[in-house]
């Protein structure tokens, strides 16, 4: 069986049309890839779009008025995203993140929420239904996200000072906006509220102490995320990293901290705990420590490729089976092989290649692929 590369007439990147295999067993949530990892993280990106520019995703001089977003047909619509989920639960998935672009400026989105709400796992279990966001409309959004079924969300925001903030996000939004979308979806339930940070040095590290001391106390876990290599347009460059364990150190300084265990299996955070009980934060540290070994997350694009890799070259194009004569047992047939040949590990390898993923091949964009 091989597969087939087509031309596309809106593709982003390369995409494979997958082979439907015969003979293939239902889907039974035992799916393993190449290197015996799981599936059971599912991340969609329901849109291309966002309304901030920050450096490391959309820089605005890539990012133009002249940038071509997706049109809508392009976009997988609410109901074939409601189909392919239910085809990865049934493979194992127990945790969704909506995720984007910004996904809160997909239109009506709670009413995906609602339909990914009404899945379960074959042990019966509600899934884990997460959301990532920029916060810049939470706080009108979150009553409607709640009732209509979100468990919870990942907040992301790189500085409390409102200067650098700004800077970040290159889109001159305030940050009392964006705290005010957390303390809305505080007080409507949608916890435990992870809030993420990108550390960039010399432009928002001196923003970690402040951050820290600010969500400390609360039941709110702050996690700094190391400034990562994705893409090929966020001018990504070493000397701007900031390791995660300098990060810990910085912060151990003033407000002393100890490591905890992970809560599961494929956990990217690294877990510390304030010594005096004040909580816990997390470090993610996607480039100075690899954590492929266990990586059980797929990621969907916002027009339907199925990506294996935050860092992958090539998508399969789950589109093309959702809008062809297929049933749902052959898109789990496709999903359940391309799953079973996988064997990336990026991080894990890139130290042993050089920045351009040694294949000089264009790499996927976060904003299109999600986080
Ligand atoms: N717009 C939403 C947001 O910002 O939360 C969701 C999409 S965004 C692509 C998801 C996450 O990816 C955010 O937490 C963002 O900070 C992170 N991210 C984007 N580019 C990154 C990079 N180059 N390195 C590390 N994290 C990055
Ligand atoms: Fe938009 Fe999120 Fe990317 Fe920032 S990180 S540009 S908010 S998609
Ligand atoms: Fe998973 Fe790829 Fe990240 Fe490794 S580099 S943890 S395989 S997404």
């Amino acid at each position: 069986m091989t597969d087939r590369v087509i031309p596309l007439a809106d593709h982003r990147y390369a995409a494979t049309v997958p082979a439907i295999p015969t003979g293939a067993l239902p889907a039974n949530g035992l799916l393993s890839d190449r290197l015996g990892r799981p599936l059971r993280d599912l991340r969609i990106s329901v849109t291309d779009r966002c309304n901030f520019r920050c450096g490391y995703c959309m820089p605005k001089e890539v990012f133009d008025k002249n940038y071509q977003f997706l049109p809508h047909a392009s976009l997988l619509s609410f109901e074939e995203l409601a189909r392919v989920a239910k085809v990865f639960v049934a493979h194992g998935v127990h945790k969704i993140r909506l995720t984007g672009g910004e996904p809160l400026l997909r239109k009506n989105l709670e009413v995906l929420v609602g339909m990914l709400s009404a899945l379960s796992t074959p042990e019966g279990e509600a899934l884990d239904l997460t959301l990532t966001t920029n916060g810049s409309v939470l706080a009108k959004k979150a009553q409607a996200l709640k009732d209509a079924g979100l468990q919870r969300v990942t907040v992301s925001l790189d500085a409390l000072d409102d200067a650098i903030f700004r800077r970040m996000n290159d889109a001159d939004f305030p940050v009392a906006d964006v705290l005010g979308g957390i303390e809305a979806a505080e007080r409507v339930g949608l916890g435990p509220i992870k809030v993420n940070m990108v550390v960039k040095r010399g432009i928002n590290d001196q923003e970690i102490v402040a951050m820290a001391r600010h969500f400390k106390g609360t039941p709110i876990v702050l996690r700094f995320i190391e400034f990562m290599d994705v893409g090929a347009t966020n001018g990504w460059r070493m000397d701007e990293v900031m390791p995660s364990a300098e990060v810990v150190r910085r912060i151990d300084a003033v407000f002393p901290v100890e490591a905890i265990e992970p809560n599961c299996t494929g956990e990217t955070a690294e877990r510390w705990r304030y010594r005096d009980g004040g909580g816990e934060i997390g470090v993610i540290s996607s480039v100075t420590q690899a954590f492929c070994r266990d990586c059980n997350r797929a990621r969907l694009s916002t027009e339907g490729k199925l990506f294996l890799c935050l860092f992958a070259t090539h998508g399969h194009d789950l589109r093309a089976l959702l809008r062809g004569d297929y049933s749902d047992e052959q898109i789990a047939a496709a999903i359940g092989h391309i799953w079973a040949g996988r064997d990336d590990r990026y991080s894990e390898l890139r130290s042993a290649m050089k920045a351009d993923a040694g294949s000089g091949e264009r790499r996927v964009e976060m904003h299109y692929i999600g986080g």
